[in-house]
């Protein structure tokens, strides 16, 4: 049982490098917080500082209303997972789950029945008596898993702990890991920089970029309003479309034009843009995969594309088009019989629709 606040914290690393600039984060009790962001932008450098394997620049940190900073990792009880596993090879699968208990001096017969309770939880008992050399990478992720188990930590760190597994091992170790979440009721904080674990593992999700947090929600609110360009584009598969346009007033309605067409906007985004002062001004469209339909809703509300190419996925399509003002992509449904080549009109479902500000890239 754990809450943490992060502070004001920075990182700089000793060659001057700033690798977290300012950082304010509460995780709440039995939370499984999700850091999500590119390759480089400072996870892994924020959750070493929470587990206190790097030193914390400035701010504070504080693990149930203490202040941490100066603890030592040991004493902070809490447990990391890491992408490679870190399992001592020389060292049976029991044995390395108990080392830590070991050095703990913890009684015997408990570290035996701490390690059988974990090797339950997790499926992995008849693997005891093996060494690492003999698991394949699932089973030595979840010996990895065990090791931190058996601690019972008040906070679990988790770096990537599924990159070096097959993506279908990935996805049955993901749900894995939510239900061993269930049954443990602590606090989880894991780092990824894949947006489908984020979105499918989290009940809340920090994205990051550059050292610097962009936004903190839950997945949906995260998916449905992003607060800016960056959020938008990270997290999605295929990703937004951006597309650049002119906010018009048209029959006294707001509209953007796009290239040659003109979309009316609902009147509810249409006001706000009018409020915020956009008539006349060039904005960023940004439109889901999803948000973007062969099926004629409203006739004033078409651009017309080219497809260039399809992925055929099974159960839906993806489709590459051109257009006038850009490409985009669309996820369609497999009876839209489509060829490559073909001119099509392309309508967007203006309730759920983006705009972006040019500049600062903020959602308006
Ligand atoms: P990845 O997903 O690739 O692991 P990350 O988001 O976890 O990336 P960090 O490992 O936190 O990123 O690193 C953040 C930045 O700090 C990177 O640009 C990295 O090169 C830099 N960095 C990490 N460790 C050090 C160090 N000891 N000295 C200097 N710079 C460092």
């Amino acid at each position: 049982m754990a809450s943490l606040l992060l502070k004001d914290i920075k990182k700089v690393y000793k060659n001057g490098f700033k690798a977290v600039k300012n950082v304010n984060l509460e995780i709440k009790d039995k939370e499984f917080l999700v850091l999500v962001g590119p390759s480089g932008c400072g996870k892994s450098t924020i959750l070493r500082m929470i587990a206190g394997l790097e030193n914390i620049s400035k701010g504070k940190l504080f693990i149930d209303d203490v202040l941490v900073n100066d603890m030592e990792p040991k004493d902070r009880n809490i447990a990391m997972v890491f992408q490679n596993y870190a399992l001592y090879p020389h060292m049976t699968v029991f044995d390395n789950m108990s080392f830590g208990l070991k050095i703990r001096k913890m009684d015997k017969k408990k570290i035996k029945e701490r390690v059988y309770w974990a090797a339950e939880i997790l499926g992995i008992k008849d693997l005891l008596s093996r060494k690492p050399s003999k698991l394949s990478g699932g089973q030595r992720q979840r010996v990895a898993l065990g090791r931190a188990i058996v601690r019972d930590p008040k906070v679990f760190l988790m770096d990537e702990p599924l990159s070096n597994l097959d993506a279908k091992l990935r996805v049955q170790t993901r749900a894995e890991i939510i239900k061993l979440h269930q049954k443990l009721n602590t606090t989880f904080i894991y780092v990824t920089h894949d947006q489908t674990e984020a979105m499918t593992m989290g009940s809340r999700i920090v994205v990051i970029k550059d050292g610097d947090i962009k936004q903190v929600d839950t997945p949906q609110n995260i998916y449905n309003n992003p607060a800016d360009k960056f959020v938008a584009s990270f997290i999605g598969s295929p990703q937004m479309n951006f597309l650049e346009c002119e906010v018009i007033d048209k029959k006294e309605k707001t509209a953007i034009k796009l290239g040659e067409s003109i979309i009316y906007l609902d009147e509810c985004y249409g006001n706000k843009l009018k409020k915020e002062d956009y008539l006349g001004k060039q904005v960023t469209l940004g439109v889901r995969p999803e948000d973007i339909t062969f099926n004629k809703e409203k006739s004033m509300n078409k651009i017309v594309g080219k497809v260039d190419f399809i992925e055929y996925l099974g159960s839906e399509n993806y489709i590459y088009m051109s257009t006038e003002i850009g490409n985009l992509v669309m996820k369609s449904n497999i009876k839209d019989r489509v060829f490559i080549g073909e001119e099509k009109d392309i309508y967007f479902n203006v309730e759920k629709i983006h705009f972006f500000d040019k500049e600062t890239e903020k959602k308006i």
